[in-house]
């Protein structure tokens, strides 16, 4: 699977005039080798030239860490005191164009390109990105593994079996994220509990608030879970809950996201341009008299990362194909009063919009 992804990355140098790919920290690499570097001073990097081997280059006390792929690199390690740098600049040789890793050290970026004057630099993405947004079948097949963890863990929510009313957000928090770990995933990436006014703040962050009867909570939770490559897939999904009956502004502004989000689901099939997916959502909403209060764009891609290409938003004339992987997300937000968003991973699929996270998508009111 890796050589079959070494075989499509080199095809993509070769269109984009990329004579060197070079991958560090980030998610590019685990991606492309299965090897995930450790985010920290010592330079590691993946060095591929659009022909002849890929070197990995290693801290030498971080080469147990590797598992060896024969045919996809070769792993050569450098010592404290040896000049890393220089070392990279040697496998990267005489080339015009390298494309380095978005989200590597800018420092490693800025002495290599004082080592290589005459070398012009892309981001690693120019190559990358269109081929990580269509996943494979393997790769569907994890997203939908991790969907379907963070499924149980809300649908629990959603019935009463997680305590609410009497505790902080933050307690509930963290009792979600050791479920995100006790149902398979890898690490805990986000874990918000907004309860009422809080949840008006799309990223809000769970604090002390006490939650209390007759308010509303809002949960956007996600994880990272291994696939069978070893690589690690995200899920992503929000849900609301009100304790006791909702007010009825609340309830009609409910109704009105979800079926915006229902909305935006059935317009996300193989050929429609993102932005029209987007326009879909939020359509619903804005003939409500609610746009103004819909902030963000309606999605965006997931797979080894939980925000990756492609955006569903406007500006974004990409046609989805099969296989590209994004939230839906709408959402509604009165500042200082209340919000509500509604979140499913879906897959586009030949025969349609393929939803990954498949619980009830009402607002669950609890006691
Ligand atoms: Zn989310
Ligand atoms: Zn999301």
């Amino acid at each position: 699977m890796f050589a079959e992804r070494l075989e499509r990355v080199r095809v993509a140098m070769g269109e984009r005039g990329v004579d060197v790919l070079l991958l560090s920290a980030g998610a590019d690499l685990p991606w492309l080798c299965g090897y995930e570097a450790m985010p920290l001073e010592r330079l590691t990097l993946l060095v591929v030239p659009r022909e002849g081997d890929a070197h990995l280059l290693v801290p030498h006390l971080e080469a147990p860490r590797v598992v060896e792929r024969p045919g996809v690199f070769e792993l050569v390690t450098w010592r404290d005191g040896e000049d890393a740098v220089a070392l990279a600049a040697g496998l990267v040789g005489s080339v015009d164009t390298a494309a380095f890793g978005d989200q590597a050290w800018a420092g490693f970026l800025v002495d290599l390109l004082a080592e290589l004057p005459g070398t012009s630099f892309a981001r690693a993405s120019v190559v990358t990105a269109p081929l990580r947004m269509v996943k494979d079948a393997a790769e569907v097949e994890a997203l939908r593994r991790a969907a379907a963890a963070v499924d149980r863990i809300l649908a629990d929510v959603q019935a009463g079996r997680v305590a609410l009313a009497g505790r902080t957000e933050a307690e509930v928090a963290a009792e979600i994220g050791q479920r995100i770990l006790d149902e398979g995933h890898r690490k805990v990436n986000f874990t918000i509990v907004a309860s009422g006014p809080n949840a008006a703040s799309p990223h809000h962050e769970a604090g002390d608030r006490v939650i209390s009867e007759g308010e509303g909570v809002l949960f956007d939770i996600g994880g990272t879970m291994d696939g069978d490559d070893g690589v690690g897939y995200c899920s992503d999904i929000t849900r609301c809950v009100h304790l006791s009956e909702p007010p009825v502004a609340f309830a009609e502004l409910y109704d009105v996201l979800e079926a915006a989000q229902a909305a935006g689901v059935a317009a996300a099939t193989v050929g429609t341009p993102c932005e029209d997916v987007d326009a879909a959502a939020r359509r619903v909403i804005d003939d409500a008299g609610y746009g103004e209060f819909f902030v963000h764009r309606t999605g965006h891609g997931i797979g080894v990362e939980a925000h990756e290409h492609p955006n569903i938003v406007v500006g974004n004339d990409l046609e989805l194909v099969a296989g590209h992987a994004f939230s839906i997300e709408p959402g509604i937000y009165v500042p200082g009063t209340w919000g509500a968003r509604l979140e499913d991973i879906v897959v586009a699929a030949a025969d349609g919009p393929d939803p990954l996270n498949t619980i009830d998508h009402g607002l669950a009111v609890l006691g």
